[in-house]
């Protein structure tokens, strides 16, 4: 049974919502509070989240935002005016859908069971890059053509980014960015000692080819062999 965290503040659109999701066979919770998202995340657990964009104390975008960066789980925005849809699109939230209000139930399972049929294809937080890379981001395990690596969470964060965006070239300090908070306590050589160790994992699974390549003078960038013979 499919989780589904429903954060509305209108308590009768929150109630149908469940209702018939319910009766579609999800399990629900709904949280009318901003401020309450982020723990019901956590204890719940959900598979999806419908969230409203305009909350009392925490609104959607910020909610959204926290939880992209902790977590790949689906997020539906749910908006009362059209007009804002254009605006959150271009925010690049990580959503991966919007509706807009005033929307049929029927319409919001649609597009629920869609979202869910879309990212629970190579189930469970995995992704599966062209070529062999899954990476699951609830475990922060990783295989390459089948093999298991090892990895550490920043070595984890690191091949992830790179991965994300094949071929294209990072510089160090983008790749920082991607990997911490604070970028105090970091320098260039903490980068490239982690992409060292991160290369040599990634050897164990593909020993003839690169696959994190370095760029001179530039930076780094992640390219997989097209098929593991290659490797
Ligand atoms: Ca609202």
């Amino acid at each position: 049974m499919n989780r589904v965290l429903i954060v509305e503040d209108e308590k009768d659109l929150a109630n149908l919502l469940a209702d018939y999701l319910k009766h579609n066979q999800f399990e629900t919770r709904i949280i009318s509070d901003g401020a309450a998202v982020m723990g019901a995340f956590q204890t719940f657990q959900p598979d999806l989240i419908l969230l409203d964009l305009m909350l009392p104390n925490k609104d959607g975008l910020t909610l959204c935002r926290e939880i992209r960066s902790q977590s790949a789980i689906p997020i539906i925005m749910v908006t009362a005016k059209i007009e804002e849809i254009d605006r959150l699109l271009g925010l690049e939230l990580g959503a991966d859908d919007y509706i807009c209000k005033p929307f049929s139930p029927r319409e919001v399972i649609a597009r629920v069971k869609a979202v869910l049929r879309r990212t629970l294809a190579s189930t469970d937080g995995q992704s599966t890059t062209p070529g062999g890379l899954i990476m699951d981001e609830n475990t922060l395990s990783a295989t390459l053509f089948g093999e298991q690596l090892s990895l550490t969470a920043v070595e984890f964060r690191l091949l992830k980014t790179l991965s994300e965006d094949p071929r294209r070239i990072f510089s160090r300090d983008q790749l920082m960015d991607s990997m911490y908070n604070d970028r105090r306590v970091v320098n260039d050589r903490t980068i490239d000692s982690h992409i060292n160790k991160l290369r040599k994992k990634l050897s164990a699974a593909c020993p003839h080819q690169e696959v994190v390549h370095s760029v001179y003078g530039v930076g780094y960038k992640f390219e997989l062999p097209h098929s593991l013979h290659n490797c």
